[in-house]
């Protein structure tokens, strides 16, 4: 039974896909998708043993082997150039997902959808698609058994169109289009994201060095916040 996250992630991959779900552990998502959708085929990318080894038993014993290449490796390392048209990177932290995008470039030019789910650091995921040509079309913020995440996908084409200049930084911590929304799980975030940096704040303060960078940083951070909310 795939995760209600998991589900979340399959409703951007569109029919008759061609994509890579790197990192993608036991291959729960193309084997989903591809049972789903019998015009669909994708390639699973893992670079460690254990998950490579659960995504082949998985692949086999939906009988999908014909349609799921598995592969063992670091990133987009695992593709060949214009081998597929969207990539899925879901699970990890934002600024992992970052750099297996940025090393994995030269793998990007027949990409034209990134679907991303970040457990944290999303904004620097939406920097990376602002910088590199990548349209935030859909952001989703679900909350599940008491976890929020954020879904995020990107489309190539006319670069920073969902961004309003005078508000990038805004936009990219927030998320331009979870703004416009303001939803319960997002409101929750922030509130819960906002008491832990009052508190690191509290915490520097009272440190014998003080980092006055991050401090402001963290200050300016939480002042965006309490406008965001109020
Ligand atoms: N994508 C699945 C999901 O969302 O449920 C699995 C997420 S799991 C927490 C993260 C997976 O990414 C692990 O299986 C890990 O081995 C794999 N991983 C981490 N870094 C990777 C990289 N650079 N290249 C490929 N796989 C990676």
């Amino acid at each position: 039974m795939l995760s209600e996250r998991l589900k979340t992630v399959a409703t951007y991959i569109p029919k008759k896909a061609n994509f890579a779900d790197i990192g993608s552990d036991h291959a729960y998502l193309p084997c989903y998708v591809c049972t789903k959708d019998i015009e669909a085929k994708a390639i699973a990318g893992e670079v460690n043993e254990g998950p490579f080894q659960s995504a082949v038993t998985n692949v086999k014993h939906y009988n999908l082997s014909s349609r799921i290449d598995v592969r063992k490796g670091n990133g987009l390392a695992i593709l060949k150039e214009s081998e597929v048209e969207q990539i899925v990177i879901a699970g990890m932290g934002g600024s992992l997902i970052t750099t297996i995008l940025e090393e994995g470039k030269a793998k990007l030019d027949k990409v034209n959808r990134i679907i991303t789910q970040p457990n944290v650091d999303a904004s620097s995921i939406r920097t990376w698609f602002y910088q590199n040509g990548f349209d935030l079309v859909k952001e989703r913020i679900v909350k599940e058994d008491g976890h929020i995440y954020e879904v995020l996908v990107a489309d190539r084409g006319n670069a920073n169109s969902n961004y309003h200049p005078t508000l990038v930084k805004k936009q990219l911590l927030f998320g331009p289009l979870l703004l416009q929304e303001k939803s319960e799980p997002f409101i929750e975030k922030w509130q819960v994201e906002k008491d832990r940096k009052e508190r690191a704040v509290k915490q520097m303060m009272q440190a014998k060095e003080l980092d006055h960078a991050k401090l402001d940083c963290f200050k300016e951070e939480i002042q965006m916040i309490k406008e965001v909310l109020s």
